[in-house]
């Protein structure tokens, strides 16, 4: 629990903290699409730990959702995923994950939206309904 309370705070410093340094970028539509750039960066990372550095790879098919219960679901539905991601390519996707959320903080402040309420209330959802969220 007091994890949890922390891990808040720290959104809504991180959140304070992004308000208190986005200066070039400021205006919404540079906002926008700085999330989609970095939206684009995190694919284009992910997909050369496949083709440039070759940690991971893909093989994707159809998937199989079967008739059983949504934890069958859980536990047949397969990321496509083979390999784990190397530790350089994790500082990479990582770094991309960062800046989009710096962005996301951005956006949640143009807009008055309090990032960590946001995140609680999400948590909360997925805590409720569990498999039930369906996504
Ligand atoms: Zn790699």
């Amino acid at each position: 629990m007091n994890d949890n309370i922390a891990n808040l705070d720290m959104c809504k410093d991180f959140q304070d903290q992004v308000s208190q340094v986005l200066i070039r970028h400021k205006s919404i539509l540079d906002i926008m699409t700085k999330l989609d750039e970095y939206n684009a960066r995190i694919n284009r990372a992910v997909a050369k730990s496949v083709t440039t550095c070759g940690c991971i790879s893909i093989d994707a098919s159809k998937q199989d959702f079967g008739n059983g219960s949504f934890q069958d679901m859980l536990n047949t539905v397969e990321s496509h995923i083979e390999g784990k991601v190397c530790n350089n390519c994790k500082e990479v996707i990582s770094e991309e994950i960062g800046s989009y959320i710096f962005y996301l903080s951005a956006l949640s402040n143009s807009l008055g939206l309090d990032l960590s309420s946001i995140l609680k209330d999400e948590y909360n959802t997925i805590k409720t309904l569990g498999i039930y969220t369906l996504k």
